[in-house]
């Protein structure tokens, strides 16, 4: 009798923790069927006035679209309790495929190939719709401290697989604040991208045997590197900030074009 109560009593527990995201399971498990719905839609309806025939063909030939950058940011916030109830609640209409707590966990919010909220505003390149072309994954960091060799270890192993699934560039694992100047400053200079990028996550430099052309631009080296430059001093802060992090000048000396060089060599 002992047991059976104390078996009840560890359900009832067991319940409640997994009730607390019960509402917002259900809500996305909702949505994904209307967006499930729209995948089947045919005709698609549109305005456009199309001379659309009057048979459907269908094709045999396709596949589901597929990020191809991914964001990396810092929550901000000082636990990962109070990320995911951000991002369970509807009204704050922020989200990010992926979450990583102090301790490494990892929370997988939403499908990849679903579309996260997570970029904003933005742009790299030419790309404008962020959100649409990337997986976003926030690590629960205050904006001040460092970050944990737990969550590092798990967002190396995170980075792999997303590199292998969707066959991800080097250079398109970027920050926040890479893709939204003067906007975001997220992950902080905290964040160990030179690590990153000996994983093959990301873009560093090499100075060594940089030759400088006579007629070199910075500014257009940082837009062909994916900045946005519309606001030069907002563009070189970003950069500044992810790839000579204890720096907070906002101007290019001689030797950061050599650095600016190099990246832009690899972005071409
Ligand atoms: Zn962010």
């Amino acid at each position: 009798m002992k047991t059976v109560l104390l078996l009840a009593a560890a359900l009832v527990l067991a319940g409640c923790a997994a009730s607390k995201y019960r509402s917002s399971n259900r809500d996305y498990k909702k949505q994904v069927k209307g967006f499930a719905k729209l995948l089947r839609e045919y005709p698609v309806e549109d305005s456009a006035g199309l001379p659309y025939a009057p048979e459907w063909v269908g094709t045999t030939n396709f596949g589901m679209r597929r990020p191809n950058f991914v964001v990396i940011h810092h929550t901000a916030q000082n636990s990962c309790d109070q990320t995911l109830k951000t991002f369970t609640l509807a009204r704050t209409q922020v989200s990010a495929h992926y979450v990583i707590c102090r301790n490494g966990t990892v929370f997988h919010l939403l499908n990849d190939l679903l579309r996260a909220h997570h970029a904003g505003v933005g742009r790299w390149g030419n790309d404008t719709d962020i959100n649409s072309s990337s997986i976003g994954i926030e690590i629960d960091n205050n904006g001040t401290e460092p970050f944990t060799a737990e969550q590092l270890a798990s967002l190396d192993l995170l980075l792999g697989r997303l590199k292998r699934a969707y066959n991800i560039p080097v250079a398109n694992f970027v920050g926040h604040s890479d893709i939204a100047p003067g906007r975001k400053v997220d992950p902080s200079k905290n964040f160990p991208w030179s690590d990153l990028a000996k994983n093959g996550y990301g873009l560093w430099y090499d100075t060594t045997a940089v030759q400088l052309p006579v007629d070199f631009n910075p500014m257009q080296a940082l837009r062909i590197i994916g900045y946005d430059i519309r606001k030069p001093e907002a563009a070189i802060g970003s950069f500044k900030l992810h790839y000579l992090p204890q720096d907070t000048t906002r101007v290019i000396a001689d030797a950061e074009k050599k650095i600016l060089f190099s990246l832009q060599q690899q972005s071409q």
